[in-house]
């Protein structure tokens, strides 16, 4: 295949410069229940991880984006999940953290793979909210986990991107 430079085809005016369009980040993330164990007021902090914890660590990342793309700074982002057990916290706050997004929508939270309880997938459960604005509560979901196929509430768009193991990325977007 004949390779012709970018500049050549813009100018044959046959490339449209990306960044003369209006970009799509397509759908809206669908909203999921936020199940029995949501607890308010967790704690900002980037890393979940207990003292002691032996299950396999996840770094949680993305961005929070509006349905334009553009980057949502200072969203809330809650995140929480079972631990290595398959248990919630629902006493303290523990597998429980808040982060806010940076300028360029991204957040972070260093954590574990949760263990899976009877009747689920494994799942993190998140809330994203734009300052001031509507909530967004939802789960995501890890590629290749043989449960999702036997969970009803498992949807592919909710999959983690992981491209190296112990790392899942995961864009939010959200209404404005
Ligand atoms: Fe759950």
């Amino acid at each position: 295949m004949i390779s012709i430079p970018r500049r050549r085809l813009l100018a044959a005016g046959l490339l449209i410069p990306l960044e003369g369009l209006a970009q799509t980040c397509g759908a809206i993330t669908p909203r999921q229940t936020e199940g029995p164990f949501f607890t308010p007021n967790s704690p900002q902090r980037a890393s979940l991880v207990e003292a002691g914890a032996k299950a396999p660590r996840m770094l949680v990342t993305g961005r929070v984006l509006t349905p334009q793309c553009q980057p949502v700074a200072n969203a809330l982002v809650d995140l929480w999940h079972a631990d290595e057990e398959g248990a919630y916290d629902n006493r303290g706050y523990r597998y429980r953290g808040h982060q806010y997004t940076d300028a360029q929508g991204r957040y972070q939270f260093e954590t574990i793979v949760p263990a899976l309880y009877p009747g689920r997938a494994r799942h993190y459960h998140v809330k994203v909210q734009p300052k001031g604005g509507r909530i967004l509560t939802t789960q995501l979901y890890f590629p290749n986990d043989p449960g999702n196929r036997r969970d009803g509430l498992y949807r592919p768009e909710l999959e983690l991107k992981t491209a190296k193991s112990g790392e899942g990325a995961f864009d939010f977007v959200i209404p404005t």
